[in-house]
Order: C-alpha cells, then structure tokens, then sequence
C-alpha cells in the first residue's frame, strides 16, 4: 500500500511541477482556454480539469508524506516500547521510569497532591538463578511483578529498574494531617513487603524470597523524578544495612550514613588488594572444667586509624560488593594455617557467609587448606547460620555433605535467632550449635522464661547427638547458671575477649602453666 501511494505520489510530483510551469507561464485561465480549445471540451470542463489536476499533483505527495509519517510513528512507538519496557516483566525500565514520574510530577501537581516512592531491591533471586536457572528466576521475578501491581494499585506507577529492583510511585492525596503522606508511604512499603513474602511455587519448587525496601514521599523528598529516585535509593541503601525485610524512610541524615558506608567500601576494595585483613581469636571453655578448648576466629578490618571497624558492619558490606569469598577464602586459609601451629588438640572455628556457597568452592578451599596445613580435619569446625538454609537448594546441601566427608564440623551460630532454627536441625546433619547471645542477656532478666528455654534446648540437642556451645557469656551470674546446664562449651568476654594472634600464644603458655598448677594441687591432694 505505501508503495503504490509513493509510486502515484512520484507520478504526481513530476506532474506537479509540469502544471506549476504551464500555470506560470499562462496563468489558470489561459491555460484552461488553451484544454478547451486543444481538447475541444467546454471551457468549464477544461477549468474543472486544470483544478482537479492541480490539486491531484500536489495533493499525491502530501499523502505519501503523511503516510510515511504514520508508519514511522507505528515503528517508533514499537520500537519504543521495547527501549523504554522490561521485556520480562512488561514493566517499565529505568529510563521509561523516570519519564514517566517526571510527566507525573511536572506542572503544580507537587502543590496539589504528595507522591510516595518505593524502591524495592529482591532477595533470594540469586539463589533462585543459581538453583533452577534464569527462567525459573524470570518466572519469580513475573509474579513478583503482578504481585507489587496488585498492591500498588490501578493508579500506580510501577517499573523494574535493574536485575532484581523494583520501583512503585503512588500519589498521595494532600488534604490529609501533617505526615499523612510518609505514613501512607511506609504503610505502602509494609504491604508490598507482606506480598513479596508470601511462598511462591514455580514448577514444584517452594520459593520464600524477601526484601530491602527504600521508601520517599514528595515533595519534602525530592521534587522532580532523579531526586525521587535518589533519595529512595539511600534510603535502600540504609535499610539494606539494617538486614533483611527491612524498610528504611528517607531523611536527611541518610545522606551523611551513606557517605560513611561509601567510606567502608572503599576500606573494604583497599583492604583486599593489599591484604591488610587481621584475625583475632576468642578462646572456648568446657563448661564443666573451664579448660581452653579451642578458639573462634574473628575477622577485623583496620579502620585506618585506630582500631577496627567490626565485622558486623562490614561483612555484608563485602557480601555486597561480591567479595566476601575472596576474604573468606584467606579467613579459612590463615586459619588452618595458623592452629596448625598450636600445641595440643585446640579446634578453630571459622565462621562462613552464605555467598561463600554459592560459587560451590568452599569445600575445594577447605580441602585444599587442610592438605596445605596439615591440620586434622577434626579440629576445625565451620560455622553457618540458618540463612544459608532458608533456601535450602540441594547445591549448598551436597557442599555442607562435602565439607562433613572431610571430617570436619559444621556449627549452626546464633542458634534461636532466627525464624525456624528448629526445622533446620533436621535438614542437615550439625555437629554442633552455639546459642546466641542474646538468650545470656535474657538471663539477667527478672521473671523470665530464658533460663527454661536454655533448659529446653540443651535437652533437645542431648536427644539429637549435638553438643552446645553458649555465647556472649558476660557475667559471674549468666556464668553460675550456665554450669548448671550440660552446655558443652562457654565462650564470652568474662571468658575471654577476641585477641590478636600474638595473645593466642601467651594464653597457650598461660593454659599450660595453670594445667600443671591443677595436676599439682592434684597430686597434693592425694598426697595428703
Ligand atoms: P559471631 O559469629 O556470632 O561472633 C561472635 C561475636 O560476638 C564476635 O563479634 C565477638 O566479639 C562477640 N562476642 C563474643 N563474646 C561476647 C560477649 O560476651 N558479649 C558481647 N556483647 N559480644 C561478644 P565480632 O567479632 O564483632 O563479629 C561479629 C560477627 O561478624 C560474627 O558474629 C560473625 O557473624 C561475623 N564474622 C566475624 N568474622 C567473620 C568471618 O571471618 N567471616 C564471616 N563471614 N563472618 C564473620
Ligand atoms: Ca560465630
Ligand atoms: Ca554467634
């Protein structure tokens, strides 16, 4: 069809400028008396013609013009759909976004109505990929999206900004009480969190995913769509800092907290290429006789001035920036290394982050450390947290059976913290738990039930062959109690506090000279 119209509109162009000419050098009435009389036709014929004829030739290439306007617009707009939507989910992509809000947010409707903004960032997906594949990924990430959509609501505007991020801005109406609209926001950000959360069932697979949430209401936090978007993005970055399921509104002090969080990234990337990590270790004790049974080994990162910036701070900054098996690789390495050295039957415990699973190197760096060192497998024992089985894919099971052929142990950490740590004594065979600190805080408590609750859980790990290790052990009290339970190990400041590996030999020194002091009062014992 647009052929035929050029192929006509070429015809009538060249016509055109022909009649152009004869009415330039006859004018229109010369010209039609000049057809009348050559084609012998009544003079009103010969007008009508000249006209119809004008308008023919140089309404042809109008037409043609129009024609492949429209279909240029019709390729544009598909092709546009396609550079401006995410192909997965059909939501709108980052640059589709971010026009599309800033349309929104144009004009006075700022004046009129307030605007919510949530920016979503998915956890477990990566775990989902590597398990079942991308598709399987991709069919999460779809019903994710319809999820959010349904929430969100018809007004909404929804987009998927990168990988496993997810946008949703919302206007608010502004007639309601001073606040109304970050409370709106935030209570927006809850729902959408409940939806992510619900299990999912892709091809018989149970999924249970969460996420970080970063949450912004307009215009008191940003007044155009890259400020909206800017400031959701801190706030994301916060609540990721804060664990998962977190949300996290924006304020202004974010600013300044993300700077210091740039500030440990870059100690984290300087500390890897110039191997500046230290260990320190905290010693363990049998609880009955308090004898040094061994030691944990502790990650620290030089602050750059003085002292350490925790572990707790930065690890999941390094889990982050997809460096942590790099730096736990040198963990179990120096580790290994390092009790190799000790006298005696010490064990070290090395504590794992779940990305260390993910790439299924673990037990290959175990093996190969524990060849290297030439320490007995049975002294160094591994210590996880239930994150690595919250989804508990058969990859990470056949590493942790793995690093047990090794015959080494695996410790479950923060034992009752979690949401199940129960179900998980059963999915996988632990040599060991250590309960969390926090239980030693509860003790202190007035009337409370943590003192049953220890009861219940070193009964329970008798019954399943596991022997316990109680943590964060800071007072005479929480110590007195504890030797009334059949806790295996205790460890805590009262204890001992995490040291650098020059203590770790002078403590040695001190074990031993205390060991000979009770096989003394031993002897004189009986002697007397
Ligand atoms: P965690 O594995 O539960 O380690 C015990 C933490 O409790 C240590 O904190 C230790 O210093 C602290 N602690 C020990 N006794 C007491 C006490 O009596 N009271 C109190 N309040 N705290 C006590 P730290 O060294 O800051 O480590 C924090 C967390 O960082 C560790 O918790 C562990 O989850 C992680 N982490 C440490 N080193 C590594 C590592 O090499 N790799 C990985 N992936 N994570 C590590
Ligand atoms: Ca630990
Ligand atoms: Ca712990």
């Amino acid at each position: 069809m647009l052929h035929q119209i050029r192929l006509i509109s070429s015809c009538g162009g060249l016509l055109a400028v022909v009649i152009a000419l004869a009415v330039i050098v006859f004018g229109t009435d010369r010209l039609s008396e000049e057809v009348s009389e050559r084609l012998s036709i009544p003079s009103e014929y010969a007008a009508a013609l000249v006209s119809g004829s004008l308008v023919f030739a140089f309404a042809a290439p109008v037409a043609a013009l129009v024609a492949q306007w429209q279909e240029n617009r019709r390729l544009a707009l598909r092709f546009g759909h396609f550079a401006r939507h995410d192909s997965s989910t059909g939501l709108l992509n980052r640059e589709g976004f971010t026009d599309a809000l800033d349309a929104l947010v144009c004009g006075d409707f700022l004046h009129r109505n307030g605007i919510g903004v949530v920016h979503v960032e998915m956890i477990g997906i990566q775990l989902v990929n590597d398990a079942y594949g991308h598709e399987a990924g991709d069919a999460v990430l779809q019903t994710v999206a319809r999820d959010l959509a349904g929430v969100a609501g018809p007004g909404a505007l929804l987009g998927r900004l990168a990988g496993a991020e997810f946008v949703v801005a919302f206007p608010i109406e502004k007639r309601h009480s001073k606040g109304y609209a970050q409370r709106h926001a935030h209570e927006t950000g809850e729902r959408l969190l409940a939806a992510i959360a619900r299990p999912r069932v892709i091809d018989a697979h149970e999924f249970e995913l969460s996420a970080n949430m970063g949450v912004c209401a307009g215009p008191e936090g940003g007044e155009t769509a890259a400020a909206l978007l800017k400031n959701t993005h801190l706030a994301l970055t916060a609540a990721k800092g804060a664990g998962p399921g977190a949300i996290r509104f924006f304020d202004r002090a974010l600013e300044t907290l993300v700077g210091e969080r740039r500030a440990i990234e870059r100690r984290v990337r300087e500390a890897v290429a110039t191997r500046s990590f230290e260990l320190h270790f905290q010693p363990l004790y049998s609880n009955r006789e308090r004898k040094l049974v061994g030691y944990e080994a502790l990650l620290r990162l030089p602050s750059g001035g003085e002292g350490f910036i925790s572990p707790a701070v930065f690890v999941p900054i390094a889990e982050e920036l997809g460096l942590i098996s790099k730096i736990g690789d040198w963990v179990i390495r120096s580790a290994c290394a390092f009790a190799a050295e000790w006298p005696g039957d010490y064990s070290v415990a090395v504590n794992l982050s779940p990305a260390q699973f993910r790439d299924g190197s673990v037990s290959r760096v175990v093996r190969e450390a524990l060849a290297e060192t030439g320490l007995a497998p049975r002294r160094l024992e591994l210590e996880i947290t239930e994150g690595l089985l919250m989804n508990d894919t058969q990859a990470v099971l056949n590493e942790l059976n793995m690093l047990k052929e090794l015959g080494v142990s695996i410790v479950m950490d923060d034992f009752g913290t979690g949401y199940s740590s129960l179900s998980y004594l059963w999915k996988f065979p632990f040599d060991k738990i250590k309960i969390d600190r926090s239980f030693m805080r509860g003790l202190d408590e007035k009337d409370s039930l943590v003192g049953d609750i220890l009861l219940a859980i070193v009964s329970l790990s008798r019954s399943l062959h596991l022997r316990v290790t109680a943590e964060g052990v800071e007072t005479q009290a929480q110590s007195e109690f504890l030797r009334e339970l059949a806790c295996d190990e205790v460890q805590g400041f009262l204890l001992g506090r995490p040291m650098p590996m020059t203590d770790v030999a002078a403590s040695f020194q001190r074990e031993e000279i205390s060991r000979a002091d009770r096989e003394r009062h031993a002897l004189g014992g009986m002697a007397h």
